[in-house]
């Protein structure tokens, strides 16, 4: 069975799904880093790679996709999932 692939909303890097972190907006309208792959809300994928997490910073590429603003807490957990092994 081939795992299933998503898209980096920053670089539209297609990659195996557990190689990305989701991100959500719950629909209460919360967001928070998804980090078992399983809540329910509007999802967006960015690789695991602080480039990416810089860009979707610069070019509110999370905002954009979520349509919500992205708190900053969000960034500082995004970079740190960076080094963290799966
Ligand atoms: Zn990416």
């Amino acid at each position: 069975m081939s795992e299933p692939f998503r898209t980096c909303v920053v670089c539209r890097a297609k990659r195996p799904k557990a190689e990305l972190i989701r991100v959500i907006r719950s629909p209460e309208g919360t967001v928070c880093v998804d980090t078992r792959q399983k809540s329910n809300g509007r999802g967006a994928y960015i690789c695991r790679d602080a480039d990416c997490i810089a860009q979707a910073y610069k070019r509110k590429a999370l905002v954009r996709h979520l349509k919500t603003e992205i708190p900053d807490e969000i960034y500082t957990a995004l970079e740190g999932y960076v080094n963290e092994q799966t």
